[in-house]
């Protein structure tokens, strides 16, 4: 019963299984294809996050009269075997499973990389906006290893308040980056897919599978080896800088008479209320005279 509503209700999930596709994001992948030609001259083609296999599925169909083509699939969890795909088991944010891949591709680079990752969904929405962003971030590292000049590179996004930041992120390394929402993805879903060409890896850049954009603030400097990656913006230090240091402790002078801050907070955000006149104070808090200064 609750199985042919489904049907019912989701004609891709329907058609997916009567025309044997693993996943109903086979037809996502298919119709992302008819908009941009996205197989057009690949041979060498990476789908991350590949499990079930319905876009390997895609993707092994589309270059299996290429000669010498090549597919390799990666996912946490195990893949059933689909013909002309070499599948991985392995964590895409690892370097590990990166140097996974480049050794199926014998010193030869990809034509185009395809993410459809997505973390387990916490139904948290900033947690889980957030969570599909580092993962976005880790198939983009991936990528940058792996693809060739001029490659494509596809990603399934959530489009959440910071997508702009991502796209942002995205030109550094692609001169086209389009958003795209298929048909057959819900609009009720806040799911699109970045579809991004004409992968340009910018002089002296060195892929890295730290977040690229934290390393430009210097963190862990040892896996940023180029100067690209550790591009900083101008630090300035100001004031005087043989005048006080704040990091250092002065003994106060003789007779020094403490005062209180200038301004005491006036309504501070968990704080106990302030006794009215007449009140006596809540006894945690500390008593605070009309002028603002404590006692
Ligand atoms: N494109 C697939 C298909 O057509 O069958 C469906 C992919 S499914 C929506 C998302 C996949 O992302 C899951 O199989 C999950 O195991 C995988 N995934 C999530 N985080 C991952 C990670 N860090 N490394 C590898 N795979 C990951």
């Amino acid at each position: 019963m609750g199985r042919s509503s489904k049907d019912k209700r989701d004609i891709y999930y329907r058609k997916a299984k009567e025309e044997g596709w693993r996943a109903r994001s086979a037809f996502k992948l298919m119709q992302l294809d008819e908009e941009f030609n996205l197989f057009a001259g690949v041979k060498r083609a990476v789908d991350l996050c590949a499990a079930p296999g319905s876009w390997s599925q895609v993707v092994s169909r589309k270059l299996e009269a290429i000669p010498d083509s090549r597919i390799v699939a990666v996912d946490l969890n195990e893949m059933a075997p689909i013909k002309g795909v070499i599948q991985l088991q392995g964590d895409i944010t690892n370097h590990d499973t990166v140097e996974r891949i480049i050794s199926h591709f014998d010193g030869l680079k990809a034509d185009i990389v395809i993410s459809d990752g997505a973390p387990d969904v916490t139904g948290l929405h900033d947690m889980d906006e957030y969570l599909q962003g580092q993962l976005i971030l880790a198939a983009l590292n991936v990528a940058t290893h792996i693809l060739r000049p001029d490659g494509k590179f596809v990603a399934k996004i959530f489009r959440g308040r910071d997508i702009s930041l991502l796209f942002a992120q995205l030109r550094v390394f692609f001169k086209d980056v389009i958003v795209a929402k298929p048909q057959s993805s819900r609009n009720s879903s806040i799911e699109s897919f970045v579809v991004c060409q004409h992968f340009d890896l910018p002089a002296g850049y060195s892929p890295v599978m730290i977040n690229p954009f934290e390393s430009q603030y210097g963190y862990r400097p040892s896996d940023c080896q180029s100067p690209i990656n550790r591009v900083l913006v101008p630090f300035l230090a100001c004031g005087d800088l043989s005048g006080l240091d704040s990091d250092q402790s002065y003994a106060c002078p003789e007779g020094y008479r403490h005062l209180a801050p200038t301004q005491a907070p006036i309504n501070p955000i968990g704080a106990a209320p302030r006794p009215q006149a007449g009140e006596s104070p809540a006894p945690a808090a500390a008593p605070v005279t009309a002028s603002g200064n404590s006692s």
